[in-house]
């Protein structure tokens, strides 16, 4: 017996969601609760996968098997497959296992030739509907099945309009209409060397090869690669019995969100269009009108949808995006699935649904994608700022963005890619312009609902969009839109033009506006409170300044996982002094340097340690290799070269140049000196620290100067000395020395007692696999995954990924950026056997990470795993910090 490879929808589901696609799962679940679904059948992903085993052929068995299940459908509806008196019509959809909203294909009114047109007019008593079902299956199917040009139809199209003196199609007569089918099959012929297939069968098997070579279009392609859906799980292919919304006014369809999308609010959200097909509601051609103006206009069959709304929401427990029909007064179910939301939506339906005792709170906790909390913690324009407000349309997507007008999709993503900030304007945009919108750091378009592609795609990414701003005249030609002023006359804005878009408004703003940083709704923090009592791993932040540690507490982090003490070296009026220090020709020269820097690191770590009182703050020593605080050398070689040539003309200035010239070459000696051939593994972390404890030793003076102050303060502080780049347990239990007489000496001056402690970061394998031995001297461990990274793949992280990661990427040599996220299979093993090892020596060890993948959640999800304390990440990473370890959490429990 052969494989099943088609299932009527009563056969189905919901839970056979990777076989039959979401769609077609979610058709069988609502068939099977008793909904109005029209009838129908889904080809399985397996089907496609097979169709790509063998080399794009069907496999054994499915054409039959459709067959056969087609009849079971004609059986239902009492109608016939190519019966040219009563002919059963189908749509043809794809229905991958995660939603891919416009970026494979579908057919409509599939059946029909030049026999079951007249059927359809007899059944429906309107031919020119007929004839018009018919014209747009021509050109439907010969766009996606033959490929041809969907421009030659509009042409063709425009020509009969002007002949018969009409403006839009639906004004086109039945004798056009009849005479267009004949010119469009001509066309067909020409162009593509096919004729218009008239058997029904041969149009569905057409059909349905067709979805399957969708799954690998271009634009699928970049949509799987954007939102990491594995390329191998291949569309499900829905065939349904047609159903129309285009046969009259008591016709229509429309989509609708069970909750706003936007927002959250409990309210129902959506459009709709009388005498209109499926399609014309998320194209943008005709604006729709909001769901609400249905229960004046079909009360009954408003009031029957909500119910089903609310019947749909229970039974999956979730927001649902709903497609819809009505014929002839009566309503059909097209589509139903778990509805795409912004991120302030998703939060408060979470929040709200537990509330509702419909789901609970670790269910909560999962609905919320962590990195798209993001967007919440995204700017918004000030409201106080005098604006210039140009057109207003949707506010499809929440944020502000400013940026230089770009009208097209290519351009936005070339221009996107260097940096620039952009605005991709568009009457609207299809998913062919997804590199574009990737890009950019807004949508604009004239046409088009909530719903249209640019309105969905932008929420999903968090992306700034404003929709359907009608004013707004775009002519590409040109490259400059046009908008009517308030003093009546028009003006033009062009490419390069700044503007800012408010996507929480619909504003169209001239120019680059005021910001605000967000504020978090209750919703947020109840969210997060939520994931604190769940998860069970520590969330600190990476900050080096008193304001970053008091944003990283009000997002709620518990401490500093990595105080950069360099970062502080790097102000501008510490720079000279830091150079003295470097210059420094012996020990004295040097102390004397550094007793200059001592009050002002004293004063960092005073700032730091009171803003984070009442937590651990882990203070990192000097780590990165001197010459980094160093001019350059090759200005130093320019500014020598020029001083030289002045020399030769100078008359009065000489001594003045020479003096200059001296002090430039001696600079330009030591950095020649101080130059390295792999700065990254050279004279860095705590090896400077070994050959300069005098460096070490004023660091370690100013923390505890600090803290003794701050404890006579009365504050509470808990610092954490951090020894970076140990690769050896004599490295740092000669620095640890230093450090803890250094902290006798000043307990003993000051007459103040402190707690700290001292530890080390783990950042080269050597540590990793000695870490029992290191935890002798250690009282915590930090992963410094960043730098362990790169020692464990022996990647140059400052070279890697701008030279090769892209291209290892892209050809699958590796799953994923490592800098990005944790190799749990390399560098994570090296994590486990120095979790294992130093908690060995010293149960008690406190083990945490704060290299970047602190902030990343699978790489939070490896740290629950294997029982480390605590992530550490930058401020406005800890709110997804949070989520994400207590995702991990429900997840592994
Ligand atoms: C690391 O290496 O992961 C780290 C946090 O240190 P840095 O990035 O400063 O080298
Ligand atoms: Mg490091």
């Amino acid at each position: 017996m052969s494989k099943k490879w088609v299932y009527l929808f009563e056969e189905g589901k919901a839970e056979m969601k990777s076989l039959l696609g979401g769609k077609g799962a979610n058709l069988a679940e609502m068939t099977n609760i008793g909904l109005p679904v029209p009838p129908g059948l889904t080809i399985t992903t397996e089907a496609c996968n097979a169709y790509y085993d063998h080399g794009k052929d069907f496999p054994e068995s499915l054409m039959s098997q459709v067959k056969a299940a087609l009849e079971q459908v004609e059986a239902k509806l009492g109608k016939k497959f190519g019966d040219p008196q009563n002919p059963l019509l189908v749509s043809v959809r794809s229905g991958a296992v995660f939603s891919m909203p416009g970026m494979m294909d579908t057919i409509l009114n599939l059946g029909l030739n030049d026999e079951t047109v007249n059927g359809l007019t007899e059944a429906t008593q309107n031919r020119r509907f007929a004839l018009d079902c018919y014209r747009r299956f021509i050109q439907m199917y010969s766009d996606v099945v033959l490929g041809a040009s969907h421009a030659e139809f509009e042409h063709i199209l425009e020509s009969y309009r002007d002949k018969q003196g009409v403006r839009f199609d639906n004004e086109l007569s039945p004798e056009s209409l009849s005479a267009m089918i004949e010119d469009f099959k001509v066309m067909v012929k020409k162009t593509t060397g096919q004729l218009f297939p008239q058997d029904p069968m041969a149009q569905l098997e057409g059909a349905i090869r067709a979805v399957f070579s969708s799954w690998n279009n271009d634009r699928a392609i970049i949509y799987r690669q954007i939102h990491k859906i594995p390329d191998d799980l291949g569309t499900a292919v829905n065939v349904q019995s047609m159903v129309f919304g285009n046969m009259g006014n008591d016709c229509g369809t429309g989509v609708a969100f069970t909750r706003n999308p936007s927002t959250g609010e409990k309210t129902l959200y959506g459009e709709y269009l009388i005498n209109a097909q499926g399609e014309d509601v998320v194209a943008g051609i005709r604006t729709p009108l909001h769901i609400s103006l249905l229960q004046e206009e079909m009360p009954a069959v408003f009031d029957q949808f909500v119910n089903i709304c609310g019947i749909l929401e229970k039974h999956y427990r979730n927001m649902q995006d709903i497609e819809f029909t009505i014929q002839g007064g009566k309503l059909w179910m097209l589509q139903t699935r778990n509805g795409k939301r912004t991120a302030a939506a998703a939060v408060k339906i979470a929040v709200d649904m537990v509330e509702e005792n419909l789901i609970n709170k670790e269910e909560a906790i999962q609905r919320v994608e962590p990195e798209h909390l993001d967007q919440l913690l995204h700017r918004r324009i000030d409201p106080t700022a005098k604006l210039t407000v140009i057109a207003t349309g949707l506010p499809a997507s929440p944020g502000a963005a400013s940026g230089k007008i770009v009208f097209d999709a290519d351009e936005a993503e070339a221009l996107g890619k260097t940096g620039e900030k952009i605005i991709l304007v568009r009457t609207e945009t299809t998913p062919d312009d997804i590199h574009g919108i990737v890009q950019a750091q807004g949508i604009l378009t004239s046409r088009g609902g909530m719903t249209s592609h640019a309105a969905v795609v932008a929420r999903q990414m968090g992306k700034t969009c404003v929709c359907g701003c009608e004013t707004l005249r775009i002519d590409y030609a040109r490259q400059e839109f046009i908008v009517p002023t308030a003093a009546g006359d028009l003006k033009a804005y062009k490419k390069g033009d700044t503007i800012s878009i408010d996507g929480s408004t619909g504003r169209v703003i001239e120019g680059v506006v005021p910001m605000l940083e967000p504020e978090l709704t209750s919703e947020f923090q109840t969210l997060l409170s939520w994931a604190d009592e769940i998860r069970t791993i520590g969330v600190r932040a990476n900050a080096d300044k008193p304001q970053e540690a008091a944003q990283a507490r009000a997002f709620g982090a518990t401490g500093i996982g990595l105080c950069r003490t360099e970062h502080m070296f790097m102000a501008q009026e510490r720079l000279p002094i830091v150079q003295e220090m470097i210059l420094s020709q012996n020990l004295e020269e040097r102390q004397v340097a550094l007793a200059k820097l001592l009050p002002m690191q004293q004063e960092d770590f005073y700032g730091i340690l009171k803003a984070m009182s009442g937590f651990p703050v882990c203070i990192r020593l000097l780590d990165p290799p001197l010459h980094e605080f160093l001019p350059n050398e090759e200005d130093l070689v320019v500014e020598v070269t020029k001083m030289r040539c002045a020399l030769e003309y100078a008359d009065d200035q000489k001594e003045a140049i020479l003096s200059k010239l001296e002090e430039t070459e001696a600079l330009l000696k030591k950095v020649r000196t101080l130059h390295e051939f792999n700065p990254m593994l050279g004279h860095r972390g705590c090896r400077l620290g070994i050959t300069y404890p005098e460096i070490y030793g004023m660091q370690a003076r100013a923390i505890f100067q600090a803290v003794a102050q701050l404890v006579q303060e009365g504050y509470e502080v808990e610092p954490e000395v951090e020894i970076p780049l140990v690769v050896h347990i004599n490295e740092l239990a000669f620095l640890r020395q230093l450090v803890v007489d250094t902290a006798e000496a000043v307990m003993a001056e000051t007459g103040v007692k402190f707690e700290y402690t001292v530890g080390t970061m783990i950042e080269v394998p050597r540590a990793a696999l000695t870490a029992d031995q290191i935890a002798k001297e250690a009282q915590f461990f930090s992963f410094g995954t960043n730098d362990l990274t790169q020692t464990t793949f022996g990647f140059s992280r400052d070279d890697a990924e701008s030279k090769f990661l892209g291209y290892y990427r892209d050809r699958k040599i590796l799953p994923e950026n490592p800098f990005i996220v944790l190799d749990r299979e390399g560098v994570g093993q090296l994590m486990k056997i120095a979790v294992e090892k130093g908690r060995a020596t010293r149960p008690e060890l406190l083990v945490g990470i704060c290299g970047e993948h602190g902030g990343e959640p699978s790489s939070i999800e490896f740290c629950h795993l294997i029982g480390l304390d605590f992530v550490s990440c930058s401020p406005y990473r800890v709110p997804i910090a949070r989520l994400a370890a207590a995702q991990a959490a429900v997840k592994n429990s």
